[in-house]
């Protein structure tokens, strides 16, 4: 069993994996080393006791239990001692487990989590659980002070909210939250020791994604907080499949449309700037010709990441199709627009492109259009025209629409 976790997790998870055959071994290596996580089995031919877990756990290092069998009386033990997780080893999938359980907690490192709760005791609690699931934890005695930490760390994925706090309480907080982070970017789970059997669906019905009634078991806990990212995760994934280009991960067409033609009317009305560049590379069709379509994927790669690395930190980029790509610089002039384009060309032109078959250099066409008063799509086709005027006037070079 030890050798084929050992090969699923140094296999799927990218990580080294030592091998310890009993507890004498495993003392010397936790001496030597400080480990991501240790998989142990609950009895090893020297320590019939479990001796183990408490050797792992004395380490700091989070522990996940393999065991033939358990009754509850052990399982609430050892939950109680604060391990990870344990896991029958029944058949395979309890190999898929663990190696599922061990993803996690690489990811959960990156994962903030903030509990808003004004009992001490409460919140020690919650905090001990996140922690042995490598989570970052964050404090707030109340709901006030819940919505200020929020707005000044947005990357905060989770909030776990008592009910009953003063000030400002649970739903007050929700409500606040819900009018700012939608259920795709922050989740939210609601707590209360509070009997009233209607709670949790008020809890639910105004914005959090699910609900736990005080006192709760370590297990449970741990369920709900997994499925709760697990799905946020998927919402996610599925955003990031319908708006980004799948070969360079730049925003796509549909993005780009999407954005804009919802701020149109917004940015006209304020008189506001909005300049489009629409690039196409130039003889693209030559680089698949000579060199094959893979390296001409590369090409495109490669391109899409230094515009984004030039300019995707204030301006929006997104792949239209084929070697063609677009800037929107909202706020931003013709002009000024013009004079960072000139400058990306010009890098472009100088640095190689490295493939797998060698250095190459390319050079980019651009056109240049700002909003006036026609739609998005009137704006695209004046930055096309500026574009045809670039490569008619010899490639390599930016046109503004004349
Ligand atoms: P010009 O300077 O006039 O723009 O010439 P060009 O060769 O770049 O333009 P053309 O439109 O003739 O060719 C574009 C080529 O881009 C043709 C097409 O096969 C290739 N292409 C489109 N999408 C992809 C892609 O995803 N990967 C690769 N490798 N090639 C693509
Ligand atoms: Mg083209
Ligand atoms: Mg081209």
């Amino acid at each position: 069993m030890s050798r084929i976790l050992q090969h699923l997790i140094a296999h799927e998870l990218d990580c080294e994996v030592d091998f310890a055959v009993d507890l004498a071994s495993a003392k010397i290596l936790l001496e030597q080393k400080e480990y991501f996580v240790a998989i142990t089995d609950l009895n090893l031919p020297d320590a019939q006791e479990g001796e183990i877990v408490r050797l792992v756990l004395s380490k700091q290092t989070p522990c996940i239990v393999l065991t033939g069998s358990l009754d509850s009386e052990q399982r609430k033990q050892l939950l109680q001692l604060g391990i990870v997780d344990y896991i029958l080893k029944e058949n395979r999938f309890s190999y898929e487990y663990v190696v599922r359980l061990v993803r996690r907690l690489q990811r959960n490192i990156d994962v903030k989590v903030l509990i808003a709760d004004d009992s001490v005791v409460s919140r020690k609690f919650v905090r001990s659980l996140l922690e042995q699931h490598l989570y970052q934890v964050i404090e707030a005695d109340d709901g006030h002070s819940a919505w200020e930490i929020l707005q000044s760390q947005p990357d905060i994925q989770l909030l776990i909210t008592d009910y009953n706090m003063p000030g400002l309480d649970g739903f007050g907080l929700i409500l606040k939250v819900r009018e700012k982070f939608s259920r795709e970017e922050l989740a939210i789970i609601g707590l209360s020791s509070d009997s009233d059997e209607s709670l949790s669906a008020r809890f639910i019905k105004n914005g959090a994604n699910d609900f736990l009634q005080k006192p709760f078991v370590h297990e449970e806990f741990h369920c709900r907080v997994l499925n709760t990212l697990d799905s946020l995760d998927m919402i996610r994934k599925l955003w990031d499949q319908a708006n980004l280009d799948y070969l360079t991960c730049v925003y796509n067409r549909r993005y780009f449309f999407g954005l804009f033609e919802e701020q149109m009317e917004q940015i006209k009305q304020k008189q506001g700037a909005l300049t489009v560049a629409l690039l196409d590379i130039d003889f693209f069709k030559k680089v698949n010709d000579t060199y094959g379509h893979d390296v001409g994927d590369e090409v495109l790669v490669e391109f899409a990441a230094r515009l984004k690395h030039f300019f995707g930190q204030h301006f929006t980029v997104s792949r239209f199709g084929g070697e063609e790509f677009t800037v929107a610089f909202k706020g931003l002039n013709q002009e000024k627009a013009f004079v960072l384009m000139d400058k990306f060309r010009s890098q472009l032109e100088m640095k190689p492109i490295v493939t797998s078959k060698g250095e190459m250099f390319i050079t980019v066409s651009t056109g240049i259009a700002g909003l006036a008063d026609d739609s998005l799509d009137g704006l695209i086709q004046r930055a096309d025209k500026a574009l045809y005027d670039a490569k008619k006037s010899g490639r390599n070079l930016v046109c503004i629409e004349a």
